[in-house]
């Protein structure tokens, strides 16, 4: 993986080991043909945006009450990890689920071409996991792509409304939950 602007090593080395979660398959196709990287940054540092269908993160992150903590940028092929302490986030339980796991989700939907609004639109359409993935297909793609590849260690309980487990996902949505195993073979 490229990273770029890293202001945290640390959060950098957990990256890498959250990459290792990630079959080599779903790399090549992410880091080698798309060419995505990967920006530890501040918040003044944004690179340019993308709007989902009726969702404006433009706004959020000028919202202080709301928690950012990383964004995906089509444009740039580049996953914005903004400056914050994974080890404290851990701590608080603020976001026990993983964020990097989210945005790499949606390189890997925008790396094969925005396959949440085509092939698969008929199963992310309002069919997250939460009211979040219910936001757009973009959300329940990458929220069903974070949940599948989190892999919580056995007899883990979710903790919050957002955290969510693979049996979850293939109940809720076995389509998805398919798509992704096969990416894993
Ligand atoms: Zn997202």
């Amino acid at each position: 993986m490229i990273y770029e602007r890293v202001i945290r090593p640390e959060m950098a080395r957990k990256i890498n080991h959250m990459l290792g979660k990630i079959p080599q398959g779903i790399r090549q196709i992410v880091e080698f043909k798309y060419g995505a990287k990967i920006y530890i940054c501040t918040r003044n540092y944004r690179g340019s945006f993308f709007t989902g269908e009726d969702y404006d993160i433009e706004s959020r992150l000028d919202d202080p009450d709301l928690l950012t903590l990383a964004h995906f940028s089509p444009p740039e092929r580049a996953i914005f990890m903004y400056d914050f302490s994974i080890e404290e986030v851990e701590r608080n339980q603020i976001l026990a689920y993983d964020p990097f796991l989210h945005e790499y989700g949606h390189a890997l939907d925008f790396a094969l071409g925005e396959i949440s609004c085509h092939e698969l639109y008929e199963y992310c359409h309002q069919r997250g996991l939460d009211w979040y993935g219910n936001l757009n297909v973009y959300e329940c793609f990458a929220e069903a792509f974070a949940t599948y590849f989190l892999k919580p260690p056995e007899n883990y309980k979710p903790r919050h409304w957002f955290e969510h487990l693979p049996t979850g996902l293939k109940q809720q949505n076995p389509v998805l939950f398919t798509f992704f195993k096969s990416l894993e073979e």
